[in-house]
């Protein structure tokens, strides 16, 4: 497959996936006076955000205090819209902080409208293919779109795909799930829309699982939806139904992935029934918004120049090249035959930060990675996946390749102390030295 002279584009930077990890990064790198190329292989910005739509970005408030950067720019702007469309809430499981909730459709416009201001070339419905390798460097990467194959030649890659398939085939060893290649269930999720939200809410207990026992005993519902989590929409009268999760499914796989996401509608009607049926609070309400697809949390995670490990949550380690803090729980969904956990990743009050070196591989010279497929053992991933820190983790391999062009360096001998610093000039909080605790 080759792509004609007219379909070859040169840029500085190519950010592969418009997820937060890929928004963070092309807005880092196009707001440096870069040239961006972003690729989204569906039609919408966001990613798992995207595909789940109203899910809340967690874990932007380690012990309280808003890690910064663009997260707390695009909440801030969409707080202060009439009406807001954002807004800090408590989380309704003990162990996770605080939370932001907005309006899905709002959010995705205006990131998408951040990328515009920022210069970058978004585009979607195009997927990247085929690294062409060139020694320890990616020259050029193919690509395509409905017209056919098209070539991009960056100087800078930074893959925020989730999936990983281009640094897989330019040679970055990976992992695939745990020790024993099991990854976390993929969700597909849906609103109801017309709660009777103080009918609803009146329990306690945040899984509604005396209900959920009871359909599950009746055999109307699946037994995997023992617990069901259900939460206040960001409108009211709506709520969040992240519930239905399928276990075993390898999300690098198109065949599995479509399977599993009819195989997820179909449990998600029959929870849309049992809701309206059982549940008070639901009897009028409808079903909206449900996943175009099922959000993968789990494929590949990179071999990168460091990895971070349940260890290093555990100590509550401060890296020298730490670029976004962090202290959400163990949060791992039902690998293989195991349940969910929120377990505390470290002790109550103190934080960990994600650093630079688990987001470039030890070998090629023009490569970063950023999001969920950086360079963590399986307990650490279970914790660094919140959408916040891989919209930090992007912004960070934003900035660091402006300064890998301006240096002339690799990525793996920039000075960190200066992206550190660049950072937390940019309202990154809590890097190392740089920024009061
Ligand atoms: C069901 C579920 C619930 C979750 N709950 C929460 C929560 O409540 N709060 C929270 O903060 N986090 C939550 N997470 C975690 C979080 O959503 C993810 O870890 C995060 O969104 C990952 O972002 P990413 O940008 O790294 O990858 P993704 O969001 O997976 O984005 C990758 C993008 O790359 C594109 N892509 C892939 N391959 C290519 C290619 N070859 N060419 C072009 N484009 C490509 C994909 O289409 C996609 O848009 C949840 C995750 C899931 C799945």
């Amino acid at each position: 497959m080759f792509a004609s002279k007219d379909r070859i584009e040169a840029t500085d930077v190519l950010v592969i996936g418009g997820g937060t990890a890929g928004f963070g990064a092309a807005v880092a790198a196009g707001r440096q006076g870069l040239n961006v190329i972003l690729l989204e292989a569906t039609s919408k910005i966001g990613g798992v955000m995207a595909f789940c739509p109203g899910m809340p970005w967690g874990g932007a408030y380690p012990v309280d205090r808003i890690i910064g950067g663009l997260i707390e720019e695009l909440t801030t702007r969409l707080e202060a819209m009439d009406p807001p469309a954002a807004e800090k809430r408590t989380c309704t499981l003990e162990t996770f902080g605080p939370e932001i909730v907005y309006d899905h459709d709002i959010a995705t416009l205006t990131m998408f409208e951040m990328l515009e201001e920022a210069g970058v070339r978004t585009r979607l419905n195009a997927t990247a293919l085929t690294p062409k390798m060139n020694e320890t460097r990616i020259d050029a990467i193919e690509c395509y779109d409905r017209n056919g194959p098209f070539t991009i030649r960056p100087r800078i890659v930074i893959d925020c795909s989730g999936d990983g398939d281009i640094s897989a085939k330019a040679g970055v060893p990976y992992a695939l799930g745990d020790a024993s290649g099991n990854m976390m269930a993929v969700t597909i999720s849906f609103h109801m829309v017309g709660v009777d939200w103080d009918a609803a809410f009146a329990h306690s207990d945040p899984y509604f699982s005396d209900f959920a026992g009871k359909g599950v005993a009746e055999g109307r519902l699946h037994k995997d939806l023992a617990k069901l989590y259900l939460m206040k929409g960001f409108h009211k009268e709506t709520v969040f139904c992240n519930s239905v999760h399928v276990r075993g499914v390898d999300g690098t796989d198109p065949v599995a992935v479509g399977a599993a996401t009819q195989e997820g509608r179909r449990r998600c009607h029959q929870l849309f029934q049992f809701l309206r049926q059982d549940v008070p609070g639901f009897a009028n309400a409808h079903m909206s918004l449900l996943s175009p697809t099922v959000g993968v949390r789990e494929t590949r995670k990179l071999e990168g120049v460091y990895r971070v490990t349940g260890a290093d949550l555990a100590r509550a380690t401060k890296f020298p090249d730490g670029i976004v803090s962090c202290d959400n729980p163990i949060d791992d969904v039902m690998r293989s035959e195991a349940g969910m956990t929120h377990d505390a990743a470290i002790s109550q009050g103190d934080y960990y930060t994600i650093p630079f070196r688990a987001l470039i591989p030890a070998k090629i010279s023009n490569l970063m990675f950023a999001g969920r497929i950086l360079s963590a053992d399986p307990v650490a991933f279970a914790s660094v996946r919140g959408m916040p820190q891989c919209m930090a983790m992007g912004q960070a391999t934003g900035l660091a390749a402006a300064l890998s062009l301006r240096s002339g360096q690799p990525v793996q001998s920039l000075d960190v102390d200066q992206l550190v610093h660049a950072l937390a000039d940019q309202g990154v909080n809590r890097l190392a030295a740089f920024a009061p605790a």
